[in-house]
């Protein structure tokens, strides 16, 4: 466990804007073990650097581990392990052959091992020869090579989050007239109003298949998104231009929809913010009270 380092370095966020319609890389293969596993019996980490720090579930950035291994064997096999926060293993990665004193990189796709969105937490890599035995330390300063200093990074820790917070920028929740199940003229709120200035960012809070991106009069220019894995459908409204995505596009969490505005029926700048139960946004599934998850977002974002 002494190789787990907890860091409160501040936090990267995976969910940065990036260019619309960025590709994002997938995480790296699991791999297999060597049938025949080899490792130095002095296996420790020379250096290790995981960015970025914070990331999202089908996020624009994937949690990268790079690092380099000292070993007396010229090739190693190894295992790299995803531990959640109560030292349970969530994923597995194997590498085979891995030399000594040559970085390489693993990129974690939020996954288990059995394919599922891992839970919001903090996650550590762990890096261990696949013949079984503790997991490589951090090399002390003595076994480090020459030229190599104590000041090399190191940093196995990271945090995963299910969703993002979809306003990038300052904001409020308003009054009782925009809260979920307000009245309004012949039926009921469906949605949260978050308040922000016109032109502020949003992001998608949780990625996925674009249902729908169009213009509706009430609406304005929405965004209605299938978030991956989740059964939830999220809508976006009253954006200040048609979005650039287009109905059937994917897109991850934490990448940019569109701007706040008010189309549609809106007397005020803020963005609508609904989700939907499976089946989805007129579906078959409801709406719900997305306040409680907009907190809870808001939290941490
Ligand atoms: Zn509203």
């Amino acid at each position: 466990m002494a190789a787990i380092l907890t860091s409160a370095a501040s936090a990267a966020t995976g969910g940065a804007p990036t260019p619309a319609g960025s590709a994002t890389a997938p995480g790296s293969p699991s791999g297999t073990p060597d049938p025949a596993p080899s490792a130095g019996p002095t296996l420790t980490l020379i250096s290790a650097t995981t960015s970025p720090r914070k990331s999202f579930y089908y996020g624009v950035r994937n949690p990268r581990l790079t690092y380099v291994i000292g070993s007396n064997q010229p090739q190693n096999d190894l295992r790299i392990d995803v531990v959640n926060s109560i030292g349970e293993t969530v994923k597995s990665f194997y590498r085979n052959d891995i030399a000594p004193n040559v970085p390489d990189s693993i990129r974690w796709d939020g996954t288990t091992g059995e394919n599922h969105p891992a839970p919001n937490g903090r996650y550590s890599f762990r890096v261990l020869p696949q013949i079984g035995g503790p997991a490589a330390r951090r090399a002390s300063r003595r076994s480090t090579p020459a030229g190599s200093s104590s000041a090399e990074p190191f940093s196995l820790s990271f945090a995963l989050y299910g969703y993002a917070f979809p306003i990038l920028g300052p904001h409020d929740f308003g009054g009782a007239e925009g809260r979920f199940g307000a009245a309004r003229a012949g039926h009921t709120h469906e949605g949260q109003d978050v308040m922000a200035d016109c032109g502020t960012p949003l992001v998608a809070a949780r990625g996925g298949r674009v249902q729908y991106s169009g213009y509706e009069g009430a609406a304005g220019n929405y965004v209605v998104i299938d978030g991956r894995g989740t059964g939830f459908d999220m809508a976006y409204m009253h954006l200040l231009e048609p979005s650039s995505l287009q109905t059937g596009m994917t897109v991850r969490t934490g990448e940019p929809i569109g701007l706040v505005g008010q189309t549609g029926d809106a007397t005020a700048c803020h963005l609508h913010f609904e989700i939907w139960t499976a089946p989805g946004w007129y579906e078959g599934g409801s709406p719900i009270d997305p306040l409680p998850y907009l907190e809870k977002w808001d939290a941490y974002s």
